[in-house]
């Protein structure tokens, strides 16, 4: 008996659709795609369970006569190309006759479509691949497609669809990327019957950044001057050195106006971003790429997602001296502001972060990196420029593994066995607390040690924290993506006292807080938990709550601890030794930083020749 069956074209496309579209957001990227390719200026989406059940975009296209509309869903029908030579110099985003034909094998599709030049236009319904309907209708010029019921007849397929909360997630990211890259069409999103983002037809990506990017993404953004590098042209908006994300969503890259991710791109952005924000850090961008069409391979993946081009070094190159540039530019010029009127810079980021952790000044030396020469301001101002009004940048804040540090010189505080039977001499510059005993002189971090105590504090005692309400609660702007991310957990918050409840569908009103962090904005926090789960959203849930409360615990940590700086009382530095004893872990912070060293007798002696 034969083993082997030859599956019906039927069956055989249903396979093949999973290619082009595993996931709503997939479907939604060739329909934009199609709208684009058909001229259209105005695009309108509507989606319902996050495209589960239903995913309709109208566009204000070329449209179909009623032979096109039925060929359209047919495996290999285009418009676009008629043989394989034409792809080097293509410039629609389809080409392959694929996506309806797929589309259409895996859903219910409605389809109502009209050339401008007719006064009647066409409806179509096709399910499974069949077309169960086709009739002239009267309709708007332009094409109105509509997908219901995404996999109804592929189960294990369904099975597979991300929670909504991913999948919308997905089509958000999709939608500001095309938003990005045609900033003169005019976008409209709505979920549920409810307006999410407008984004009228504009001249400048910069404006279009406006209307799609929160205050501070815009504030702190920079332009890339359109410039030309042998054969590649680049010109986009990116962050300067003091905005940052804690995940890549903020990355678009636009090669010939097709939205692509490549790591390579990705990593020669970081490489021109080196040294100028913090490690784990990412920039916000958005960055045209402009090379000749035979120069690069579009044909690489199912979805068109990635490309490879034919001389990456020089893309590569070009790219991080466009970045470096524009950040050198953008710095030097804030550098003169300073220097010029001496007037005390408070940047609404800097006092954030000011506030946040301890921090190190921003490193000029390392501004560049060391194969570059004197950096250009070293030669236009003094070293010893004051830097206390200067940008600053949080210290690396992820966990590294916790142990205490030792040199040569110091011993481990392991050592030490109770801080309170030191002896206090005092704090020495604000910073780092003296205490001395028979076995020699101890330092202690304050801020670490009082993060360590905070720590413990939040995770393993809570019910010891007092929380407040706020008299003045105050509201948060955020954008209504940042939103739709946050309040699934709000639980998290709750949970460790703080009451969030959403006031406006871009606002957010902190009711209450822990007493330790009354005094601090929690923006950034929030910001951060935003990062946290867009970062951990793929590992499992048990670890990604656990996760979650963790790096909320450090972070509540370093926000409400002393900073280094704070004059500290005899009283209080004693009540700090005396909870820094009670913790589990003393000889590190909860970012594995050591709270103290130990320099024992003997290498005082042996350093001063007392002893050999
Ligand atoms: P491709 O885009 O690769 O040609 P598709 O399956 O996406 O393949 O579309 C098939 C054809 O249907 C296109 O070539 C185009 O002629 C037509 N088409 C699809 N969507 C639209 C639209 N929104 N407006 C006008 N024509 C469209
Ligand atoms: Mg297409």
């Amino acid at each position: 008996m034969t083993k082997i069956k030859q599956l019906s074209p039927h069956e055989a496309q249903k396979i093949a659709a999973g290619e082009v579209v595993e996931r709503p957001a997939h479907i939604i990227k060739e329909l934009i795609e199609n709208s684009i390719d058909a001229g259209a200026s105005r695009i309108t989406i509507y989606i319902e369970e996050s495209g589960k059940k239903l995913i309709r975009i109208v566009d204000n296209g070329c449209g179909m006569n009623i032979h096109d509309a039925q060929l359209c869903f047919n495996r290999h029908a285009t418009s676009k190309i008629t043989r394989v030579e034409e792809l080097e110099s293509i410039s629609t985003f389809g080409f392959r006759g694929e996506a309806l034909a797929s589309i259409a094998a895996v859903s219910s599709i409605t389809l109502l479509t009209k050339e401008p030049q007719t006064l009647e236009g066409t409806k179509i319904n096709i399910s499974a691949n069949t077309i169960t309907e086709c009739e002239p209708s009267s309709c708007n010029t332009g094409t109105d497609i509509t997908v219901n019921n995404l996999f109804f007849n592929i189960p294990a397929r369904k099975k597979f669809l991300k929670t909504d909360q991913t999948e919308w997630r997905n089509i958000l990211l999709l939608f500001n990327a095309f938003c990005l890259d045609y900033p003169h069409i005019h976008f409209t999103l709505f979920s549920e019957n409810k307006q999410i983002t407008n984004c009228p037809s504009t001249t400048t990506l910069k404006n279009r950044c406006l209307q799609l990017w929160d205050q501070q993404s815009n504030i702190h953004s920079i332009e890339l001057q359109k410039q030309n590098y042998d054969e590649c042209e680049i010109e986009g908006i990116i962050s300067n050195h003091q905005h940052y994300r804690y995940d890549k969503n903020g990355i678009h890259f636009f090669v010939n106006q097709r939205w692509v991710k490549n790591q390579q791109l990705t990593n020669a952005l970081l490489r021109g971003y080196a040294n100028v924000i913090p490690e784990s850090r990412y920039p916000i961008a958005a960055i045209n790429i402009t090379v000749p069409t035979d120069h690069v391979d579009i044909n690489i993946h199912p979805r068109k997602e990635e490309v490879k081009f034919l001389y990456p070094k020089k893309i590569d190159q070009a790219l991080q001296q466009a970045v470096k540039t524009a950040l050198e530019k953008n710095l030097s010029t804030q550098i003169k502001k300073e220097v010029t009127f001496q007037t005390a810079h408070t940047n609404p980021i800097f006092s954030m972060q000011k506030s946040e952790s301890s921090f190190k000044p921003f490193n000029f030396d390392n501004f560049f990196e060391k194969k570059d020469s004197t950096p250009f301001f070293m030669q236009t101002f003094p070293i010893n420029t004051s830097v206390a009004n200067t940008p600053t940048i949080p210290e690396k804040q992820i966990n590294i593994p916790i142990q205490a540090s030792t040199t040569d010189n110091f011993e481990s505080t392991q050592q030490v066995k109770n801080f309170l039977h030191y002896e206090i001499i005092g704090q020495y510059k604000k910073t780092y607390l003296l205490l001395e005993k028979e076995d020699g002189l101890l330092l202690i971090d304050q801020h670490a040690a009082h993060e360590r105590i905070l720590y413990e504090l939040f995770s393993t005692r809570f019910s010891d924290v007092a929380t407040i309400q706020l008299l003045f609660p105050p509201i948060i702007t955020l954008t209504t993506q940042e939103i739709e991310i946050l309040t699934p957990h709000f639980d998290l918050f709750t949970s460790n006292g703080i009451i969030i409840e959403q006031c406006a569908h871009n606002q957010l009103i902190i009711q209450s807080l822990p007493v330790h962090l009354k005094d601090h904005s929690i923006n950034d926090l929030l910001i951060m938990v935003i990062g946290w789960i867009i970062e951990f959203k793929d590992i499992d849930e048990t670890q990604f709550k656990k996760t979650l409360h963790e790096k909320l615990h450090a972070q509540m940590a370093c926000k409400a601890a002393i900073k280094a700086g704070d004059t500290l009382s005899l009283e209080k530095i004693k009540q700090l030794l005396e909870d820094l004893d009670k913790t589990s872990n003393r000889f590190s912070c909860p970012h594995g930083r050591p709270t103290g060293w130990l320099i024992s007798i003997n290498e005082i002696e042996k350093k001063f020749r007392r002893k050999q």
